[in-house]
């Protein structure tokens, strides 16, 4: 089994203290009874702010997978599954062959993933979007190939990077280098700075429903095949996509759930009203909660994983009083935004 790194970042974004909690132990104002050592008055403490946590006696701590491995005496690879199972995270190959489990555990490397533990800057992230731009690339992908509405893509003010050295020292010079770093958005290697999303790719920002920037995921547009298609950058807890267009909504109306930002771009070209979760495997629950009292349809991909993401969401909203009503997409279409572009060429 070989756990996906979008979902590994996706568990060390989980808020340290309700990791804490479906752990059993008992925080109260941020600290809690050490498992560890003989205590009896609360040393163990959480920053979450930095989502970690830390005994000053015994010196125990970590990121919510470590918790989980001291507390459930547990290998990373097992706490990984524990944590999924507890926050409904799934992946595929999730629960199957436990040698694959051991050997391939190995290369994941504890020490590479606590480095991905930053708080969010919403101040860095705005300016980023605010003054970035869409390129000739951009467009050509968003509205000459996928057909997607001006509208839409601006209404959601999604951007587009094309040269990482030309962003770096953009913002390098506004906010200093130290606080760049700070914010994962500059990063560092042997061979010098970089830029944390592979260029050039298309940038969405994650608002709340109040306006808040909360997240930014990357889509790359270039042809480096090992880079990465999607890239996430958030706080504590994965959210959902387009949170904002509930304000606009009354109870009862009609809203789809799509998996992934395409999608919902294509559901909104068409003049629906639509959120995404950000893939098949991540669930942000918190959001999903929000859902509750609308008209709730979702097409599901048509695989494994998007069978999988509306079994689990359809279990979500019953326990809910919710029910989500699948939409079927036509034979032989693999997803809602191949359907939409097939017929709006
Ligand atoms: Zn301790």
């Amino acid at each position: 089994m070989t756990i996906p790194q979008e979902v590994i970042d996706r568990l060390q974004e989980l808020n340290i203290e309700d990791v804490a909690l479906k752990l059993g132990l008992d925080v109260r104002k941020h600290k809690a009874i050490c498992f560890k050592h003989d205590d009896h008055d609360p040393s163990l403490s959480f920053s979450v702010s930095k989502n970690l946590y830390k005994c000053w006696v015994c010196g125990v701590g970590g990121g919510p997978i470590k918790l989980v491995q001291d507390k459930n005496g547990m290998n990373f690879q097992e706490a990984c599954a524990w944590l999924a199972g507890q926050f409904n995270i799934w992946w595929p190959g999730y629960g199957t062959d436990k040698k694959i489990a051991k050997r391939t555990m190995k290369k994941v490397s504890l020490r590479k993933n606590e480095e991905l533990l930053r708080p969010f800057d919403e101040e860095v992230y705005a300016w980023l979007i605010n003054n970035a731009k869409l390129s000739d690339l951009a467009n050509k992908f968003l509205f000459e190939e996928r057909h997607f509405k001006e509208d839409v893509i601006y209404g959601l003010n999604i951007k587009s990077v094309s040269y990482s050295e030309k962003v770096i020292d953009a913002l390098t010079s506004r906010f200093g280098e130290s606080r760049c770093m700070e914010s994962g958005l500059v990063r560092r290697c042997e061979f010098g700075r970089y830029f944390y999303f592979y260029t050039p790719c298309l940038l969405f920002p994650y608002y709340e429903q109040d306006g808040r920037l909360v997240g930014v995921q990357s889509r790359y547009l270039g042809d480096n095949p090992k880079a990465p298609r999607f890239q996430f950058m958030s706080s504590q807890k994965t959210r959902l996509f387009n949170l904002p267009v509930l304000n606009a909504m009354c109870r009862g109306e009609r809203l789809y759930i799509s998996e992934g930002i395409t999608d919902c771009l294509a559901l909104l070209s068409n003049g629906l009203k639509a959120v995404a979760i950000p893939s098949a495997t991540i669930l942000p629950l918190e959001d999903l909660v929000l859902l509750k009292g609308y008209d709730l349809h979702m097409y599901p991909d048509q695989d494994e994983a998007g069978q999988r993401a509306l079994t689990e969401l359809r279990r979500f909203f019953v326990n809910h009083y919710t029910t989500l009503k699948m939409e079927k997409l036509p034979e032989g279409v693999k997803d809602y935004c191949d359907y939409y572009t097939s017929t709006n060429r």
